[in-house]
């Protein structure tokens, strides 16, 4: 496993909400956050069909053009009563027509899926959020660090905190949704702390620890 010795460290997304976590994660640890956005690096097309696939690619396209390590996360929404959908199409869910993201329709999309699935009661609506974070140097040596949080996607949404799919879902053995939870509490990690609560969180562990010595 290789370490990070650099303090600035390129977050390889364009998606606001993850990058403002990933920043909550990070700056603790005493690391400067850059992200792709802000460096104008164009999107890369994700075209893998996993997790780790379109992790890698992010990361990979972003350290060779910043020169420097880059850290990405592809993640998603995994419901068992869609086999797994959306999966790693959750973001593409959310597209519209112009070409802009709808989250209000991407969660009534899988809403109406659960419906047409006949997964209407409680214990039917399970899944996960997964995410997977990729560190990636510009010599292409690649890390990879999966996380996941299991839950229930409830209806209707709650909570107007966090972004995407929030909203929506309800981690096992809470009462809220993360759409309702302080991004503190959504996270449920501190560097240190043994447990992490969402999936963003969970990986970040495994790589603060693997790889910051955190
Ligand atoms: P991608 O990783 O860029 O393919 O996009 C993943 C999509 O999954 C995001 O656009 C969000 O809609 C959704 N997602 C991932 N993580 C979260 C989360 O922590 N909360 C809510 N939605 C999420």
């Amino acid at each position: 496993m290789r370490k990070l010795e650099d303090k600035t460290l390129i977050v390889a997304s364009h998606n606001a909400g993850k990058i403002r976590e990933i920043r909550e994660l990070i700056g603790p640890l005493g690391f400067e956050a850059k992200s792709a956005a802000d460096l104008n690096f164009a999107e890369p097309n994700e075209t893998g069909t996993t997790f780790e696939e379109n992790a890698t690619i992010k990361a990979l396209a972003s350290a060779k053009a910043a020169g420097l390590p880059a850290l990405s996360d592809d993640s998603g929404l995994v419901v068992d009563a869609l086999n797994g959908d959306p999966g790693v199409y959750t973001a593409n869910w959310a597209e519209t027509a112009d070409g802009t993201r709808d989250f209000a329709m991407a969660m009534e999309k899988v809403e109406t899926a659960l419906q047409d699935a006949g997964a209407t009661a409680f214990d039917r609506r399970t899944g996960r959020f997964v995410s997977v974070l990729c560190l990636a140097w510009p010599d292409g040596h690649v890390e990879l660090f999966r996380g996941e949080v299991e839950g229930h996607i409830v209806w209707p949404p709650r909570g107007t905190q966090g972004f995407g799919y929030d909203p929506v879902f309800q981690p096992l053995g809470y009462d809220t949704t993360f759409g309702e939870m302080s991004a503190d509490a959504k996270h449920g990690w501190k560097p240190g702390d043994a447990q992490a609560l969402s999936h963003r969180a969970r990986a970040f562990k495994l790589f603060a620890e693997t790889c910051l010595g955190a």
